[in-house]
């Protein structure tokens, strides 16, 4: 079985595009490393929560949307649009951690997945981000990828450490760093109340 059959038949992910036998390796590790976790968050159904909430997913590697992004945004960027569908920068093996990237988007994904809004929430809001950002004391508004701290307290915004503080650049983006520190390095969480509110909120709230 090839690593995208793998990734097909485990996870419900499709594969679109000149992915190489790396780049499918690494979605592989980040999906078992997700699953994992979920396993540790609510034991017996880590698998299941998976399939429920992280399928289908369908993987691009570079495409329009990734494209428009990247000329908006004046550097490189992945993409999840509208719902569903990653597009992953072309160059994403040569970032500091391509698993945590994976597992960021996906996290963009189970924002849209797990919000009953019509409209993708990791664009509008409606979704597990812009509640988690009220509970660390914000108020989202506004385009959920260019709202700023939107107001959280500095002792719960991002160190410099994660990955620049990249999560305080927006709701949805301080919800994808939610997920992916808490699965790669808790230690560089604002506050590890927010792996608690995870478990809570994402991975029992739902099956
Ligand atoms: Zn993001």
């Amino acid at each position: 079985m090839t690593t995208a059959d793998l990734l097909r038949s485990e996870y419900g992910w499709k594969i679109s595009g000149t992915f190489n036998e790396t780049h499918l390796a690494v979605l592989l590790m980040a999906a078992q490393d997700l699953t994992a976790f979920a396993e540790a968050q609510a034991p017996g159904s880590g698998q299941s929560w998976m399939r429920r909430w992280l399928s289908p997913v369908h993987f691009h590697l570079g495409g329009l949307p990734q494209w428009v992004t990247t000329r908006l945004a004046g550097h490189e960027m992945s993409v999840v649009f509208p719902r569903l569908d990653i597009w992953l920068n072309a160059n994403f093996l040569t970032l500091p951690n391509p698993r945590h990237h994976i597992v960021h988007e996906l996290a963009h994904v189970l924002d849209n997945h797990l919000s009953t809004r019509a409209l993708p929430a990791a664009i509008f809001g409606g979704g597990p981000a812009d509640r988690l950002v009220r509970e660390m004391g914000g108020t989202p508004r506004g385009l959920r990828f260019s709202n700023g701290a939107c107001g959280i307290p500095p002792v719960n915004q991002w160190a410099v450490a994660a990955g620049g503080g990249y999560g305080n650049h927006a709701s949805a983006e301080y919800f994808a760093e939610a997920l992916a520190w808490s699965v790669y390095y808790p230690l560089n969480l604002p506050t590890p109340t927010i792996v608690n509110w995870l478990k809570a909120n994402v991975f029992l709230a739902v099956r």
